[in-house]
């Protein structure tokens, strides 16, 4: 089977530097145990069990931040690449935790315009997907004064106290297509609307690069956990924009041979949560299917 491995694909550097990060305060004797990650690191099954090897506690049967903090009573907490709010931090200091924030400074960034935004007086329209852990954060910036809207329904059912300033922001891990199409929307709704759109670069180069290479494929592999915003969103991108066939597994096992029938090309991307050992065993696999 020919493979065509898509580059840039998986690990981000915000994803490395949390990763290592974990790592560091995991071998530093002097840190306060136990050692919680409030949620997961990253969205990868595989990078939860390495990092459960370190000794650390990834708490996740909640998708609320500051229910997960109730769980924990003394020790370290973790905050993960995807940014918490300001109520999580403080909450946790007034436990006297120990706290290590590993905020990706993309996400950072988003919440530093969404204070800016809200100290002058704007409502902000966040675009993101519910129930991830990056909109609970940069929401909680400015809970009242900043509107989730995943899609058109939530945006024909948003009632706003004032529309004279409004501006309008994103989850880092969207579909640039995607959101498109709803800023679109949300500026015919709203012409005065301020648009900033988050995407970050590393989730940017990753799409446009599957658009591009899986070009010539019958079929894409996008190694990613289910959970993960971004391969999600890669998936999304390899079906609507290159019109390919495209499979979201965790791993070789995932692999059935009837998503190759009839196949001579494949090509393989992953999320930027996606272990790069995993991948590479995917692609020798396939590079050794007849
Ligand atoms: S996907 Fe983007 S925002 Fe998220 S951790 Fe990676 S670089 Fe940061």
């Amino acid at each position: 089977m020919k493979v065509i491995s898509i580059t840039p694909r998986g690990f981000c550097y915000g994803v490395v530097d949390a990763v290592e990060a974990v790592k560091r305060i995991a071998s530093d004797p002097k840190t306060p145990r136990p050692i919680y990650i409030l949620g997961q690191l990253v969205h990868n099954r595989h990078m939860v069990e390495r990092l459960a090897q370190y000794g650390v506690i990834s708490l996740e049967n909640s998708a609320n931040r500051l229910d997960l903090l109730d769980q924990i009573d003394h020790g370290t907490v973790v905050f993960t690449a995807h940014g918490v709010s300001p109520r999580v931090k403080e909450r946790a200091r007034a436990k006297g935790l120990t706290c290590f924030d590993t905020t990706c400074p993309d996400v950072e960034k988003t919440h530093v315009l969404i204070r800016r935004l809200v100290a002058e007086g704007y409502d902000v329209l966040y675009v993101g997907r519910k129930g991830h852990p990056e909109p609970e954060g940069a929401i909680g910036e400015a809970p009242g004064q900043v509107h989730l809207v995943q899609d058109v329904d939530d945006l024909d059912r948003l009632a706003l106290a004032q529309t004279d300033r409004l501006a309008v922001t994103t989850q880092t891990t969207l579909s640039r297509w995607d959101t498109e199409s709803l800023i679109a929307r949300i500026v015919e709704r709203f012409p005065n609307a301020e648009v900033h759109t988050e995407i970050c670069q590393a989730t940017q180069l990753r799409q446009e690069a599957a658009v591009r290479q899986s070009a010539e494929a019958d079929v894409v592999f996008v190694v990613g956990d289910t959970h993960s915003s971004n391969s999600n969103r890669l998936v999304d991108v390899v079906r609507d924009q290159a019109k390919r066939k495209v499979y979201l597994i965790d791993g070789v096992k995932d692999i059935r041979p009837d998503m190759l029938v009839g196949a001579s090309t494949v090509a393989v991307t992953a999320g930027s949560s996606t272990p790069s050992d995993i991948t590479r065993e995917v692609i020798r696999f396939l590079a050794a299917y007849p």
